[in-house]
Formats: structure tokens, C-alpha cells, sequence
């Protein structure tokens, strides 16, 4: 294909056919990639680790961090040689009828495409673990400052009717440690000992 109707065809996505490299081998091209993944719609007369698209995509996603990764797909006539299907880690199937296995090309790539994208987008949307914190909502936020209000209220740091500027200082420096709903649980125990301790005097 001319390159202008090749471009046409990208609908926009201009920037990856700018980047495409022609190599004249399957080596050249794979040779930076520390995983391979082969597509195959059957496996061959030798066995090989097999992943399923959904594995593929994981794997692809998670490695893709580390290092260049490769999936390597075959002519749309003769698929991959053994040859070149031995140069992979791992090989892909997408699980269609055994009918009738071999999808044309095109699907193929954006089957396998597609499970890459979904897994990658799981992946933006999720903390890491250990980082996940669960901050409290603005109506809790509201019920702390109350509480604290009325407690330097009870203890008279604040003149019952003119919280005046403390309060909203207060409010500034709580916005701006933002405190995570544990810290805020333990303020509110604070608070509330506090509310105790006077109720004894
Ligand atoms: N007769 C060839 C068919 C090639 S289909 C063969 O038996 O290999 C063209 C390419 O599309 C394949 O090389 C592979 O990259 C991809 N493909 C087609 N069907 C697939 C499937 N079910 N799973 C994974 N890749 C597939």
C-alpha cells in the first residue's frame, strides 16, 4: 500500500505508524524484548507454554513496564513459521471455534489489541496496594470540625459565640494535612475524651 492510503486508513492514529520500523528479520525486530509473545490459532505439532488473550494482556501490561515486549503475528496466508513460533516465550490462541480458528489477520491484531488496552486501563485505575488509603468524605470532614468547635467552645480556647478566625485556620491546616479516616477517627476519639474529662469536673 502507498503510504498515503495507509495513513488514511490509520484514522488518526498517525503518531504509531510515524514510529513503525521495517526490519528485514524477526530477529532485528525482537532483539530489545524481553518477552515474546507468539499468535498461533492452533498449537502446532510442538508444545509450547500457552497463554489465553487475557493472560497475554496481563503479562504484556506487566512486563511492558520493565522492558520492550513483542507480540509477533504471522502472513495472513501461512501464519508463523515453527521456526519463528520457537523464538517466542509464550504462545497466544484466541479461543475460537476449532471449526474454523484462523481469524484473518486483522481481527487477530485487534482481539489481542483490545485485551492489552483493557489491561492496561485496569491498571491505571488501581492504586498499589499498600498505597491505598481511604480518605473521609466531606460530611465527615464537616462533623469533625463541629465536634471541634463545640469542644474549644467547652474548654473556652473559642468565645462561645465567635469562633472568629481560629476555626477557619484550623480548617486550613486539617484541608491541608489531609487526614486519612483512620486519623480522623482517632481525632474524633481525642475530642470526645476531652468532652469526657470536662463532664467530670
Ligand atoms: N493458516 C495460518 C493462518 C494464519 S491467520 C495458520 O494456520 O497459522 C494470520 C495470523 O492471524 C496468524 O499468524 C496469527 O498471527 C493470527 N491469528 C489468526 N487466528 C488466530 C487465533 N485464533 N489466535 C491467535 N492468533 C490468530
Amino acid at each position: 500500500l502507498e503510504f498515503r492510503r495507509v495513513l488514511f486508513r490509520s484514522a488518526g492514529a498517525s503518531d504509531i505508524l510515524a514510529r513503525a520500523r521495517i526490519v528485514p528479520t524477526l530477529d532485528e525486530a525482537i532483539a530489545d524484548c524481553g518477552l515474546v509473545i507468539g499468535t498461533s490459532a492452533r498449537s502446532r505439532t510442538l508444545s509450547w507454554p500457552m497463554l489465553d488473550p487475557r493472560e497475554a494482556g496481563e503479562k504484556l501490561v506487566a512486563e511492558g513496564m520493565e522492558h520492550p515486549v513483542a507480540l509477533v503475528f504471522g502472513r495472513e496466508r501461512t501464519g508463523l513459521t515453527n521456526d519463528e513460533l520457537q523464538k517466542c516465550h509464550f504462545h497466544v490462541a484466541i479461543p475460537a471455534n476449532p471449526e474454523y480458528s484462523s481469524l484473518n489477520l486483522a481481527m487477530a491484531v485487534q482481539t489481542l489489541c483490545y485485551e492489552v488496552r483493557m489491561r492496561w486501563l485496569e491498571v491505571q485505575n488501581q492504586e498499589p496496594e499498600d498505597e491505598r488509603v481511604e480518605y473521609p468524605s466531606a460530611q465527615q470532614l464537616e462533623g469533625f470540625y463541629q465536634h471541634l468547635e463545640q469542644t474549644l467552645q467547652k474548654t473556652g480556647f473559642i468565645a462561645d459565640d465567635h469562633p472568629g478566625h481560629v476555626m477557619s485556620k484550623l480548617r486550613r491546616l486539617f484541608n491541608r494535612a489531609r487526614p486519612e479516616a483512620v486519623e480522623l477517627n482517632i481525632l474524633r476519639g481525642i475530642l470526645t475524651s476531652v468532652q469526657k474529662s470536662r463532664a467530670q469536673d
